[in-house]
């Protein structure tokens, strides 16, 4: 059975989250794991970043390195609730995005993650 919340590696935060698909009674991880606590991301098969020592030993990114399959926001992570409600109000297109925001709050980029 997967579990669906993670200890962080990097400060032992245990509420980190990913996210899953149910289905035919298996449950999918379809994202790595994100710390919201410290900004560590697990690492995800298939990923280009490269890694340092410490990181592949652990398999996860070091706090604060933006993982590029995970929707952020003026470079802080969103939670997939997060992501999805800016989806719906169609302010973002389907995470993962990456959001700038000018100081008013306004919008100044969108950057779409494949
Ligand atoms: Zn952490």
């Amino acid at each position: 059975m997967q579990l669906l919340w993670a200890r962080c590696p990097w400060c032992g935060y245990t509420g980190c989250d990913a996210d899953f698909n149910d289905g035919a009674g298996l449950r999918v991880q379809t994202s790595p794991f994100r710390c919201l606590s410290c900004l560590a991301t697990q690492v995800w098969p298939g990923d280009s970043l490269e890694l340092d020592a410490e990181e592949a030993r652990l398999g996860w990114y070091r706090p604060g390195r933006l993982n590029p399959r995970i929707s952020s926001l003026n470079g802080t992570l969103l939670t997939d609730h997060q992501a999805q409600l800016l989806t719906r109000a169609s302010l973002a297109p389907d995470a993962p995005f990456q959001v700038s925001l000018d100081e008013d709050e306004s919008i100044r980029a969108f950057e779409l993650i494949d």
